[in-house]
């Protein structure tokens, strides 16, 4: 008998994981091997400012401050691994059009704090290799979280207590106040069942009832080579070139809306060639390319909440392109609500996105 079932071992479920497990809940993980797993591939950009309008990343404060205690306290507790590393970011303009909008904006307190040294075009501070055609500005509190390193270290600790197993209506299953999920003729009993699937909570047919409206959004990303390239900071206009040491960086990402699927293609290839030579002009090699689907919602917040009508159904999801910003406010949340010390925060309850389009 288990307190909790973590259905979903990406990233809103592998912090949940050690967010229930530090509060003395008995869990069990159920994953079918990250099969499509946006987490695997994300390049782990963490940007206070963002879009085309320079707006500050939605409650970014709130989000950042609650993350970046996490994952280090995550880090003394594991030992040598490092989860997110604070990174210089160069946030270049893409035309005069962007330059002039940046320009003409009223900074306020919120934008301003994360606005560091403002570069004209061709300034010399920048390395030759960037194409600075517009100028820009060096973006503060930007960082890099190690997805990867992150989820295999979770893995390894958590593996007595996960299961390689794909959840489906046949398998879970309530009787009374308790869920039960039967896999290859074993049964595990739990109290809560917490989804954290993804993009496929757009077929969870556990929460078809709620309405939660999904923009599926695929994403191709590469890993470049260049000798030329510094490693000293990430370049970014709206896509990424983020150093991952040895001469290698992580190039993130397309937006692809009308393929549902995780393969990568000839069309992403092209793409993030456009997308890497209108960033930088030097040469490189690309060794592997990579696609994920974002789990985004049409007003692109994030969402959890408790079944109305089934009591211990739990999910968080909807972590579109901010997922490490978002998951660990997200679930230790989930356990104040769970122990009875708060209501999940309105904006994030899945109501919110409910009430939005009805
Ligand atoms: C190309 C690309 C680049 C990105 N770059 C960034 C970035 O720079 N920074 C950033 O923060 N985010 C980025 N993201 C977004 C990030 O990947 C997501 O926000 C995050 O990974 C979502 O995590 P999740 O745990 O909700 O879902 P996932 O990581 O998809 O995990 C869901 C898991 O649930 C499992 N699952 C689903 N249903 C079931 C079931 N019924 N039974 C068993 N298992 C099930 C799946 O196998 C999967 O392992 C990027 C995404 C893409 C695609």
């Amino acid at each position: 008998m288990h307190d909790c079932i973590i259905i979903g071992a990406g990233i809103a479920g592998m912090v949940s994981a050690r967010v229930l497990l530090d509060a003395g809940y008995d869990i069990l993980i159920i994953d079918n091997a990250r099969k499509g797993s946006a987490s695997m591939i994300a390049a782990g950009l963490i940007n206070p400012i963002t879009g085309k309008r320079f707006e500050p990343s939605w409650r970014y404060d709130d989000f950042m401050s609650i993350a970046r205690q996490f994952y280090s306290d995550c880090e003394h507790q594991d030992g040598a691994n490092v989860y997110y590393r604070p990174f210089p970011m160069l946030r270049v303009f893409a035309d005069e059009k962007e330059r002039d909008t940046f320009h003409r904006k009223n900074m306020s307190e919120s934008l301003q704090r994360y606005i560091g040294q403002q570069f004209g075009k061709d300034d010399i501070s920048v390395h030759p290799a960037i194409n600075n055609q517009f100028g820009g500005f060096r973006t503060l509190d930007a960082g890099i979280f190690e997805y990867v390193n992150f989820l295999d270290m979770m893995s390894e600790k958590f593996s007595s207590i996960s299961i390689n197993a794909f959840v489906d209506k046949h398998t879970l299953t309530k009787k009374g106040d308790l869920w039960s999920v039967t896999l290859g003729g074993n049964t595990y009993h739990s109290k809560y069942v917490l989804f954290c699937d993804g993009w496929q909570g757009s077929i969870n047919p556990f929460f078809a009832d709620i309405d939660l409206r999904y923009d599926i959004v695929k994403g191709e990303s590469c890993i470049i080579q260049s000798y030329e390239l510094p490693e000293t900071d990430i370049i970014s206009r709206g896509f990424a070139i983020l150093p991952i040491g040895n001469h290698m960086f992580r190039c993130a990402a397309t937006f692809q809306w009308n393929e549902f699927h995780t393969i990568p293609t000839a069309f992403g290839a092209e793409r993030l060639e456009n997308r890497i030579s209108s960033l930088i002009r030097c040469k490189y090699e690309v060794l592997e390319q990579s696609a994920g689907l974002r789990p985004t919602m049409f007003d692109h917040r994030p969402f959890m909440g408790e079944h109305p009508q089934c009591s211990g159904l739990l999910t968080i999801g909807g972590l579109g392109t901010k997922g490490a910003l978002y998951a660990p406010f997200m679930a230790l949340s989930l356990v104040k609500y769970l122990n009875g010390m708060e209501e999940i925060d309105p904006e994030l309850h899945f109501k919110a996105i409910h009430h939005k389009h009805n």
